[in-house]
């Protein structure tokens, strides 16, 4: 197997180092780069697997970076965010970045994100069938043929908006979708921006999924965001 190839775009060292460190010690190849023009040189030249990209970087905004690459690359970006930079988050997905990572981090944490954006793209690649597969976590089973929910075996009923929501959630497990997105996927052109009608449709949801809705097992809230789903054990 060749190994995934991944871009570190962050000004600062020290986190440079840990995440470079950690990733070459789990088998990727790993590039860096200190400023934005360098990193966006090592994309057109080195095409890695991933880019992990620090937003503020001293020749450019990371936002600039991702809106070039967009133009003409579907490679996947996982920004590397400070905690409280929930608008810079939501910005930074809605120009195309796939997920996000928020300092300071764990190995798992890092991994997993890294895991769960090279499955997704290698999805969208490959034209797999893991789409249509059946979503699994713990007890709950969704089959997107037949549209159908179970936990434990046993039926959950959801409305149409409902179904729409979770399977939407499920098809892009593991990673966060913001409102926004998540508005226009399921209710299209007709979406009018506003987070009230899904937080009503999610409260609902949780009542139906979730044991303790308020320490939910299935679908996670990432506050000032959007919903992520955990992700699909079956890989
Ligand atoms: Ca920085």
């Amino acid at each position: 197997m060749p190994k995934f190839s991944v871009l570190i775009i962050e000004d600062e060292k020290n986190i440079q180092h840990f995440m470079s460190k950690i990733l070459k010690r789990h088998d990727y190849r790993v590039f860096c780069a200190d400023t934005g023009t360098g990193g966006l040189e090592l994309i057109r030249s080195q095409c890695p697997d991933i880019v992990l990209l620090d937003l503020g970087l001293p020749d450019m905004n990371g936002d600039e970076i991702i809106r070039s690459v967009r133009t003409w690359s579907s490679i996947p970006i996982i920004v590397i965010s400070a905690r409280t930079a929930e608008n810079e988050k939501v910005l930074a997905l809605d120009l195309g970045a796939d997920d996000y990572i928020t300092k300071p981090f764990g190995t798992s944490e890092l991994l997993a994100r890294i895991r769960t954006s090279l499955r997704h793209s290698n999805r969208l690649m490959t034209d797999s069938e893991l789409y249509i597969r059946p979503y699994r976590c713990g007890e709950m089973i969704l089959d997107f043929s037949k549209r159908l929910l179970t936990i434990a075996g046993k039926e959950v009923h959801l409305t149409p908006i409902e179904y729409k929501i979770v399977a939407c959630l499920a098809q892009n497990s593991g990673k966060v979708i913001t409102y926004s997105s998540l508005l226009s996927s399921v209710w299209g052109p007709y979406a009018d921006g506003d987070n009230k009608i899904l937080r009503v449709n999610m409260a609902n949801i949780r009542r139906k999924i979730e044991k303790d809705p308020a320490q939910p097992k299935y679908i996670f809230t990432e506050v000032g965001v959007g919903y992520r789903m955990a992700e699909d054990e079956d890989e």
